[in-house]
């Protein structure tokens, strides 16, 4: 046999209907107008002034990009207070958690990660070999930083955190996350996935970029994916000592995060106007969604994100194939064990108009 003993860990890549593009929705739902609420995805899209780079950019398409992205780091690193030689870019944040496993996790390695959140750290983790630990949440589907501290053992490399949380959407606590850091061995990688970071509008979250200057074990991930709502384009990037940085630079692939996405990020950067707007949308569809909910009585998770997480009282099976009926896509949650709960994007106003009009119908 040829393939990689890790083989049988590994799960394919299948799209299932949520999964889809919204077009390819459309044709398997036999539908002219589909809501996509299963992705987090900006409804705004992407600033003017990153379309017209990114248009810019095409012109030189004879030409291999900046392999290291010099003027995105430079620019990320002013924005975040870090010097340019703590950042590296990727293609996406899902790349990212790849490339900071294959550097670091050997197999039979020990990776603690929260029983629910973002499925790629499970997925990086079977890939290396290496053993996942599942560390349970709170009562409330908070991530449990006591829970992790206690699955730490020698064997332990490194430990996955999502703040705000996917797919809960919540945040981990400020004060919480101080003492967990000062509590982990320093021979353990903590890294920490702050994909939602340009929405968390808690008062409790805290970036851990302020962390990476004191820890030299924690590594910081973010994506150009939602906020800037260049998902298409495939960029991300981390934030980490430049140890850890160097590191991840031996695997990378060359030329990993191409022209069109770097040009897009930098100017997106440079639209404070369109961060504000998406916020202000968000923020609006949170509302009518938290009130949607109150109306039908569902509980649901305060969420920090561009997604919220409910729980239905009724089978999600059942709740995700009636609304699919409606053309609305939202992600069931039942993988998780949370067999009566979805997670809702957070779309235009008229897409949570559609979304409760079919919850109204349904129940
Ligand atoms: N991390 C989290 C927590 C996410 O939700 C996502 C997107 N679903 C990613 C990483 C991957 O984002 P990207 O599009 O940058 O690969």
């Amino acid at each position: 046999n040829m393939v990689r003993k890790v083989y049988p860990n590994l799960m394919p890549y299948v799209c299932q209907l949520a999964d889809l593009p919204i077009e390819e929705m459309k044709q398997a739902l036999g539908k002219e107008q589909v809501y996509k609420l299963s992705f987090n995805e900006n409804p705004l899209g992407p600033s003017p002034k990153a379309v017209k780079a990114m248009q810019e950019a095409l012109l030189q398409l004879n030409l291999y990009p900046s392999s290291t992205g010099d003027a995105l780091l430079a620019r990320i690193g002013d924005k975040e207070g870090v010097e340019a030689k703590n950042v590296i870019l990727s293609n996406g944040a899902d790349e990212m958690i790849i490339l900071v496993a294959q550097t670091f996790l050997e197999p039979e390695d020990e990776v603690i990660i929260p029983e629910v959140s973002f499925v790629q750290y499970l997925a990086s983790t079977h890939m290396m070999g290496a053993k996942p630990v599942f560390s349970p949440m709170k009562e409330d589907l908070g991530v449990d930083l006591d829970a992790i501290i206690e699955r730490i053992t020698p064997a332990t490399k490194t430990v996955f955190l999502c703040n705000p949380n996917n797919p809960t959407g919540t945040v981990i606590p400020a004060d919480e996350l101080r003492a967990f850091l000062k509590r982990v061995p320093e021979n353990v990688l903590v890294v920490i996935d702050e994909a939602y970071h340009e929405y968390a509008d808690d008062p409790e979250y805290l970036s851990s970029v302020e962390f990476v200057k004191t820890y030299k074990n924690v590594f910081v991930i973010r994506t150009f994916s939602k906020i800037y709502s260049l998902a298409a384009a495939r960029i991300g990037y981390g934030i980490g000592q430049e140890e850890l940085i160097e590191a991840i630079h031996h695997v990378r692939p060359p030329f990993n995060v191409n022209s069109i996405a770097q040009a897009g990020a930098l100017a997106s950067l440079d639209d404070e106007q369109h961060v504000s707007e998406s916020r202000r949308i968000n923020q609006f569809g949170r509302k009518l969604l938290a009130e949607l909910f109150d109306e039908l009585g569902m509980k649901y998770l305060k969420s920090a994100t561009n997604f919220v997480c409910v729980d239905t009282g009724r089978d999600s099976g059942y709740m995700f194939d009636q609304l699919a009926k409606h053309g609305v896509i939202v992600r069931n949650l039942a993988g998780y064990g949370m067999t009566t709960s979805l997670r809702v994007s957070i779309g235009q106003p008229e897409e949570m108009q559609a979304f409760a009009a079919a919850m109204r119908e349904i129940l």
